[in-house]
């Protein structure tokens, strides 16, 4: 009885021994290189300045993935009509198409700038909130003129982006996308 208490003891003695001494793997996490993403706005016609303030709005407010001009990334272009204000064919990811269709846009009652803002988020992998029409959030769509993402959707960009490059997602639903950029604004925002 002693005796195996004593071996007990000293089998625990030498585990802990070997926690203590092994090397730990939660030492200095590894930080991701901050990712970039490429747009062409040159065929976003009239909206194209927007398209570069848009990225700069999110640029100034998200640290591990940048929005920078070139090829071969997101194409942004402007139509004349389509299925909804904004369209993004992909979610989290770094080469897919923008449009964005003026006719729609001019319907919806949405600010321009912040359906450009709202599909540059898709591209950068938020999806839309419960809270549809929240004017706080860019993501909640609505007729609302407020550009701006929350500290909440930046931080949800920088958590995902934050951790290389994860699988990219599917667009939101056309049909989707249009009943979010066009809800009415939630009341008291
Ligand atoms: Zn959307």
């Amino acid at each position: 009885m002693f005796r195996t208490r004593f071996i007990t003891a000293a089998l625990g003695g030498i585990a802990a021994l070997v926690l203590v001494g092994a090397p730990s793997a939660t030492a200095a996490p590894q930080r991701a290189a901050v990712q970039t993403i490429y747009y062409d706005a040159s065929q976003a016609a009239e909206l194209s300045s927007q398209v570069d303030e848009a990225a700069e709005i999110w640029n100034t407010r998200v640290t591990n993935v940048k929005l920078v001009k070139g090829q071969a990334g997101i194409t942004v272009t402007t139509a004349q009509n389509g299925s909804a204000p904004g369209t993004a064919s992909c979610v989290g990811c770094t080469r897919g198409q923008i449009y964005f269709y003026r006719n729609q846009i001019k319907s919806s009652g949405a600010a321009p700038l912040r359906v450009i803002v709202h599909e540059f988020g898709h591209i950068l992998s938020l999806e839309h909130p419960p809270d549809i029409g929240n004017c706080d959030k860019v993501m909640a769509g609505g007729r609302c003129d407020n550009p701006y993402p929350n500290a909440d959707e930046r931080a949800a960009v920088d958590r995902f982006w934050g951790r290389g490059q994860p699988p990219a997602k599917p667009g939101p639903d056309h049909a989707d996308e249009n009943e979010v950029l066009r809800a009415p604004a939630l009341a008291g925002r």
